[in-house]
């Protein structure tokens, strides 16, 4: 918190000291999202590249000069972030890429890169002495959440909508939080939390709404930027749901560029589910977006009502970025790939990126030549249903050497 220098309201601009309390703008309620603004000037002159190579602390709170936190000693969080990059060997050949580098936020302690997000949520309502924290989710960020807040001794309340793959259902209960599974899709679960938060007080991780949470989840850009000596990719392709993770990887870059240590923003690919796509359809048509119907498997990223819209699409304008979209065939088929090609098992929102890559080959957004960076958001054991599907069935045999032998010749995998 000691170089943050004030908020903003990313609708009507007005500015408030830090003392402020509010997570939205007071005038314009909860569409008024708050950024949060760094004194990059000071923050130069103590947080440097120097710096950061002499911290040996590898999680997420290396980067805490750039946080929002007041509380300093973190050492009793789960540990979140220092997820590997890894540059991509079989998939960059088959793509036609001269450089591919894959970000896997999978490895997270619950999972997910909504880690990044909930070991700050948990502070926060620390910080201010909340005993109990609650969200509703499509999934992650709620197990997140849970697993956050059991391990500092926190209550945890969950909304997630009935559609919630068994993983996470299961990673929630057994962190101990209260789950309430909506009978409706997400936007009704999100309403249904939104009266429940307001009417008993609880700390509010909505991560739209709670502008603390992009400042967990930008520190993703700042690995990938600190993993790569600071020579950032032209491009990063992020998967876009409620639109939180691309405006947070903007924010990070951002924050790297405005204190000199990159020379350039990466250009962002948002990439969304074709059967739910409203980001998409804004950035394209130019216009608000409109409510849209929740029609896809990949669950983290079926989000009919973005609650980010205004810091998401600036994220992808400010960058030179695009948008495109992907079908839920294509994104099986790119879990089968990164799983075979890169031994990385992500969910179906985790490879929706991946999915998008090859697309924006395809239509020339992105050229062969462009160096590239997916980030794969979530751990694909999360919803082991739609991994079967992409993954197909084993080879079945009974125990007998003289069939097997025949089966693996028929398959062609002697
Ligand atoms: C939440 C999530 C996303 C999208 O993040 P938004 O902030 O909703 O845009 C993508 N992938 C996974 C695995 C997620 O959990
Ligand atoms: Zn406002």
């Amino acid at each position: 918190m000691e170089f943050v220098s004030h908020y903003e309201c990313t609708l009507c601009h007005e500015q408030y000291p830090k003392s402020h309390l509010d997570l939205t703008c007071p005038k314009c309620g909860e569409k008024g999202i708050l950024d949060i603004c760094y004194d990059y000037i000071a923050l130069k002159k103590s947080f440097t590249k120097k710096s950061l190579k002499e911290n040996s602390d590898p999680t997420m709170w290396r980067y805490l000069p750039l946080m929002s936190v007041v509380t300093r000693d973190l050492s009793d969080t789960l540990k979140v972030g220092g997820t590997p990059l890894y540059r991509s060997k079989g998939l960059r050949k088959k793509l036609g890429l001269v450089d591919l580098y894959l970000k896997d936020e999978g490895l997270n302690p619950t999972a997910s890169l909504k880690d990044r997000a909930s070991a700050v949520a948990v502070i926060k309502a620390m910080e201010i002495g909340a005993p109990t924290i609650a969200c509703s989710s499509t999934g992650n960020a709620a197990s997140s959440l849970a697993g956050n807040a059991a391990r500092l001794g926190l209550k945890s309340v969950i909304f997630v909508p009935k559609r919630a793959p068994k993983g996470k259902l299961a990673q929630l209960l057994i962190y101990g939080a209260t789950v309430i599974s909506v009978d409706g899709d997400y936007r009704e679960t999100f309403e249904l939390s939104k009266a429940a938060i307001s009417h008993y007080g609880w700390y509010n991780r909505n991560a739209a709404i709670n502008p603390h949470l992009v400042e967990g989840k930008k520190t993703v850009a700042f690995e990938i930027a600190e993993q790569m000596g600071f020579d950032v990719p032209d491009w990063v392709v992020v998967s876009v749901g409620d639109g939180c993770t691309i405006a947070s990887v903007y924010k990070g870059f951002y924050d790297l560029y405005s204190i000199g240590f990159i020379d350039k923003i990466p250009r962002l690919l948002g990439v969304q589910a074709k059967g739910c796509s409203p980001l998409y359809k804004a950035y394209i048509t130019g216009k608000p977006f409109e409510i849209t119907e929740e029609k896809t498997l990949a669950d983290s990223i079926s989000v009919g009502v973005p609650r980010n819209p205004i810091k998401a699409l600036k994220g992808v304008k400010d960058s030179r970025g695009a948008f495109v979209t992907v079908s839920d065939e294509a994104i099986l088929h790119a879990m089968g790939v990164l799983g075979r090609e890169e031994g990385i098992f992500g969910e179906p929102a985790g490879v929706a990126a991946l999915a998008g890559l090859m697309v924006a080959l395809g239509e020339e957004i992105i050229k062969t030549s462009d160096k590239v960076c997916v980030i794969i958001t979530g751990n694909g054991l999360k919803d082991v249903t739609n991994a079967l599907v992409a993954a197909g069935d084993p080879i079945t045999c009974p125990p007998d050497l003289s069939r097997l032998k025949i089966l693996l010749e028929e398959k062609g995998r002697r």
